[in-house]
């Protein structure tokens, strides 16, 4: 046996276990686990065509050889990416810290607490910099959170009577060529007019509803939007605007001047370029469109004690769970790229946003007045960190990249320079001889920055920011360190203990995966720059387009989508593409099963589709004969079917292939949630069910780490009738011959973290994933076998076999007082995570062990869980003094002065022998929802300053 196999590191069980769980599942062998598990008709025949598995050390001798292939130049290119200094003690406590970067959204709030903080920095310093109420925490890219800025106003028109039948919005020509692609791709399906022009010339007429501006315009020119925003309000036109987040330290914010919704990347704020992402877009606008706002909201409540406690705010309201009715699919976000912003922000305070924001301004204008001294003149009147030189493009190009520098070309006689955090003295003097040769006039070498200012006077921001003690206090690294680790204590994440989330597969996130991400050679590349730059990464990501279309069967695959919502997306306006491209653009009935996650039904409404809903069996499964009866009703106008493979209840349901037919049969495209992928991958495919296209959720199956909540990559892969749709990008061409347009900003969506997948499937090789496969399937059958004596198991396959997830009922409990959430509350006690709560069904708990667990891991939850059962019947509806209705239990609680509880401490904090070497302790009681929900507070600002209004 290769001792050194990447596989033995990933898979959890060891050989020596296996005996022991086949038995306990009552099979003899993985063969007949397999055999009573999955339907025959749809068993991959060979192993998938993968080149030889790598071990971990073959693996990173390899990307760094790769990654020399990748050349980093000076990027001074700008268009919303910039060099950024990442502070090494963020680099090192978060960004390649696992207690952080493991994390999963946060739901259970009382074991979330440290990066709920961090992520109300986060929106506190898009707030308070925006000159907004409200921000959210993070969504997916400057392009998308501009799309759902116009979504979000779009929404809230009919608000106003005579802008009911508005559908036009005002894109200013000044805005990034990415954004406008994919405002592009948003607008036409729900049936929204974008007009592009000049806003010192646009006349602001009724068909209206809204405008987006950009600030600074894209090729650095200041505006004062005051005026154009005032008038757009008195016509009811309401304005967003899409805004540098370092320039606002120096500039009047968009809220100054009036606009109802801000948005951009926070990118710039420590979080390496990454060849395009990720990074955290920021989004806000004003409190009274707080519930149409896309995204999670970490807002303050309290917990039973009165407690100061976060907790995501207006759950229930959360956009994808509005189904058909959605305006916007978001569910991954930035989260991990928000936490680091919002920590660079803690780390300089605003003296020392301050300091940066002057010091790229300063290399603005010593540049330019260099430039003018030598009489090479730049356009912009007033500028932050770019200036617009007129020169002749290709003769400054090739000497810039003789010289290893990057500029941008918006034309032959135009040259945009984009000043940034990193530039130096030097770095200046190189650029003005870089422009001295290529117009043949004498070089001259600056000493000091310059200290004037290139902004007119109401441009100047005059308002404070970032006052809040926690801006103030960390500024040294011992400071920020424990902060850090303060924040990260409070987590718990999966270096403390498995998350057994259904859906959501917390497997491993090895550190051999992760580790290129720290390469400068990888981290530091612009997703703009010229493809002879950028070799190592077009082979890597090529490399990767093809492991995922062996995996799923497919002929192509875009990695533009940077979550698995935003992979829907695309794939649906693929299919839309296609009958279009047929002249069947009418098709566009789009059928989606009840028990559908719901970002499939907000997706097919924001591509602009009617959905209609088909029934689940009593066991679980597709109604085929509803199926059938919908498919025929509407076969003249069939757009496509959404199916989930196995489905959202954890079934490989047999019928599938019948299911993939009759839709095909009907005129229609099959588009199947790859969320589940975790239990095909080398056993069967997309491909070989019958589906046209799927998304992969490459945080979910492929390893990438979740976060906290992103970052996500959702990439689509389609097969060769979908191949020409594929989506492009207005900068650098991406996709099909017949490529939609844009779906993110970034050609190759977050192309740093796919290095993680690619990672992951080149070192387990064929053999290797289908063994994680079938790995994930025993672990989740072995826990069956052990729960099913203590808990109902709902919905499994003919054989009575779950997948690689199972849903435990928890529904009867009610009748001893016990509600699922006091399970998921008392699992922390137990030093877990709770499993998937309440979906697909209500007052269930849906448990996917993953492959990645070991057998003592396993048992000690499935002890929990039994335990746990033991208490249940103890409790009684009339007495909720029970350790599940008091769950969690705190440490204060724990030692202080009185108890007065009718079981022992011992019994609250360790209910079992294992827990007391490895205790965690969730540091809140249970929290308020309601609460928070009726005071919304969504940022730092002390408590006493919202209590005024
Ligand atoms: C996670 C999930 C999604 C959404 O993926 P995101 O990356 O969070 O956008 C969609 N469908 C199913 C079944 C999922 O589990």
């Amino acid at each position: 046996m290769k001792t050194d196999a990447f596989a033995l590191r990933h898979i959890g069980p060891r050989e020596s276990d296996q005996q022991h769980m086949f038995k306990t599942i009552g099979v003899t062998d993985m063969t007949q686990l397999l055999y009573e598990t999955f339907p025959d008709g749809i068993r991959l025949k060979n192993d998938l065509q993968l080149d030889p598995a790598m071990t971990e050390y073959e693996y990173l001798t390899h990307i760094s050889q790769l990654g020399a292939k990748n050349k980093v130049f000076k990027s001074y290119i700008g268009l919303g990416y910039h060099p950024a200094i990442v502070p090494p003690v963020i680099q090192r406590n978060i960004f390649e810290n696992p207690g952080w970067y493991t994390a999963y959204t946060p739901y259970q709030a009382e074991i979330a607490q440290g990066r709920l903080e961090a992520l109300l920095n986060y929106q506190t310093t898009v707030i308070e910099l925006s000159g907004m109420e409200i921000a959210n925490a993070s969504l997916l890219d400057e392009g998308t959170a501009a799309a759902e800025a116009m979504a979000l106003l779009f929404d809230v028109r009919t608000r106003d009577q005579k802008k009911n039948n508005a559908n036009k919005f005002f894109v200013s020509e000044e805005i990034l060529p990415q954004t406008l692609s994919v405002l592009e791709t948003r607008s036409t399906p729900i049936g929204i007019e974008l007009v592009v022009g000049n806003h010192e010339t646009f006349d602001f007429s009724e068909d209206f509803f809204g405008a987006i501006l950009q600030y600074p315009g894209k090729y650095g020119q200041v505006y004062d939007y005051a005026g154009f925003i005032s008038t757009a309000k008195s016509k009811e036109i309401k304005v967003a605007v899409a805004a540098d987040i370092l320039s606002l330290v120096k500039l009047t914010s968009p809220g100054e001047m009036g606009a109802d919704v801000v948005v951009g990347t926070s990118q710039r704020f420590g979080i390496p370029m990454g060849y395009g992402g990720p990074h955290a877009a920021f989004f806000a606008t004003k409190e009274e469109y707080k519930r149409s706002m896309p995204g999670r909201i970490i807002g303050v409540s309290q917990d039973v004690n009165g407690n100061r406690a976060l907790r995501m705010a207006l759950q229930t309201r959360e956009q994808h769970i509005k189904r058909e009715k959605a305006t916007s699919n978001i569910c991954t976000a930035q989260v991990l790229l928000a936490v680091m912003a919002g920590m660079y922000a803690v780390y300089h305070g605003p003296k020392g946003l301050q300091y940066i924001a002057d010091k790229v301004h300063a290399s603005a204008v010593t540049t330019a007045k260099a430039l003018s001294s030598i009489g090479i003149n730049q356009a912009n009147t007033a500028f932050f960190d770019t200036i617009l030189v007129h020169a002749d493009a290709a003769k400054v190009r090739t000497i810039a990249e003789k010289n290893e520098v990057n500029f941008f070309y918006p034309d032959n006689k135009s040259v945009s320079i984009s000043f940034n955090e990193t530039t130096s003295i030097a770095d200046i003097n190189l650029i003005i001889a870089i422009f001295a040769e290529a117009t043949g006039k004498e070089s001259v070498n600056v000493s000091d920055a310059s200290t004037e200012v290139h902004l007119s006077e109401q441009s100047i921001r005059t308002s404070t920011f970032l006052q809040h003690d926690v801006f103030n206090s960390h500024h040294s690294e011992s400071q920020l360190m424990r902060y850090i680790k303060k924040l990260e204590r409070k987590d718990l994440s999966l270096n403390h203990s498995m998350i057994s989330l259904g859906s959501c597969t917390m497997k491993l996130n090895a550190a051999a995966e992760m580790l290129p991400l720290s390469m400068p050679n990888w981290n530091s590349i612009h997703p703009f720059a010229p493809a002879d730059q950028a070799q190592g990464y077009l082979t890597m990501l090529k490399k990767l387009e093809q492991q995922l279309n062996v995996v799923t069967g497919f002929a192509g695959t875009s990695l533009q989508p940077n979550s698995g919502a935003q992979g829907e997306y695309a794939g649906l306006m693929a299919i839309r593409a296609y009958h279009i491209s047929r002249n069947e653009g009418h098709r566009n009935v789009c059928l989606i099963p009840s028990s559908a996650h719901g970002t499939n039904p907000a997706s097919a409404a924001m591509a602009g589709m009617k959905i209609i809903v088909t029934k689940t069996t009593p066991e679980g499964n597709i109604d085929v004969e509803d199926l059938r009866a919908r498919a025929i009703e509407h076969k003249d106008d069939l757009s496509c079917l959404m199916v989930t493979y196995p489905s959202t209840h954890g079934v490989y349901e047999s019928s599938i292939i019948e299911i993939t037919k009759l839709i095909h049969d009907n005129g229609g495209l099959v588009y199947m949630d790859g969320a589940n992928m975790n239990a095909q991958v080398g056993l069967t495919n997309p491909a070989t069910i019958g589906a046209d296209v799927c998304h992969l959720n490459l945080h979910k199956t492929f390893a990438i780490p979740h976060g906290g909540g992103g970052p996500g990559v959702g990439p689509i892969c389609v097969n060769e009738k979908l191949v020409p749709f594929l989506p492009t990008n207005p900068i650098v061409a991406t996709g099909g011959d017949k490529a939609i347009t844009a779906v993110s900003a970034a050609p190759y969506g977050s192309a740093l973290v796919c290095l993680i997948s690619y990672g992951y499937i080149s070192m387990l090789g064929a053999e290797g994933l289908r063994s994680a496969t079938e790995h994930a399937i025993l672990n989740a059958n072995y826990m069956k076998a052990r729960l099913e004596e203590h808990f109902p198991i709902l919905y499994t396959g003919e054989c009575g076999r779950a997948a690689h997830e199972m849903i435990v009922d928890c529904r009867e409990f009610k009748q001893n007082g016990i509600e699922v959430t006091d399970i998921a509350k008392r699992l922390m006690d137990y030093g877990f995570h709770a499993p998937t709560v309440s979906f697909p069904v209500a007052g269930t708990l849906m448990i996917e062990p993953t492959e990645s667990e070991d057998l003592g891991e396993l048992d000690r939850f499935c002890d929990a869980l039994i335990s746990i059962r033991k208490e249940i019947a103890q409790a009684s509806a009339e007495d909720v003094n029970n350790p599940l209705k008091n769950a969690p239990h705190t440490l204060a609680m724990l030692t202080a002065e009185t108890w007065d509880l009718p079981y022992s401490r011992e019994k609250a904090a360790y209910p079992l022998d294992y827990i007391a070497e490895n205790k965690f302790w969730p540091s809140v009681r249970r929290v308020d929802d309601a609460f928070g929900d009726r005071n919304l507070i969504c940022s730092c600002a002390p408590i006493e300053a919202y209590m005024e209004h």
